[in-house]
């Protein structure tokens, strides 16, 4: 069966929006969890390392749905699409959440909320 991943983009750490979040926190919590079957961090997915970095992460088809906690579901959408085409993973598998704004409590709440809702 394939894999679940997670990963966390934080806008380089750096974004108002997610300063009142611990990033390491909210990632440990998620792993103690057993949510998914591997949990990941990345500085910005958007740019031209990030896409490369998804391509790589799912051009070995091991991974079934990816849960992406960032900015706007919309946005990622969009700005993820020519790196899933890339590598032929179904854009209905990246399962988007919008994570800033959050404090680690409701970072993790809405992951878990996100999940049960897509299994
Ligand atoms: S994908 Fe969204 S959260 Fe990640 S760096 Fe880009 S704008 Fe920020």
């Amino acid at each position: 069966m394939g894999k679940k991943g997670f990963i966390l983009c934080v806008c380089q750490g750096t974004c108002p929006s997610f300063t009142k979040m611990d990033i390491f926190a909210v990632l440990s919590d998620v792993r103690r969890e057993k949510i998914f079957d591997y949990v990941c961090l990345h500085p910005q997915l958007c740019v031209g390392d990030g896409e490369e970095f998804l391509k790589v992460l799912l051009s070995g088809g091991e991974t079934d749905k990816l849960y992406i906690a960032a900015c706007d579901p919309q946005m990622q959408s969009k700005m993820f699409r020519d790196a899933f085409e890339a590598v032929s993973f179904d854009k209905a598998n990246h399962i988007p959440l919008d994570i800033r704004n959050k404090t680690t409590e409701e970072a993790v709440a809405a992951i878990k909320e996100l999940a049960a809702n897509n299994p």
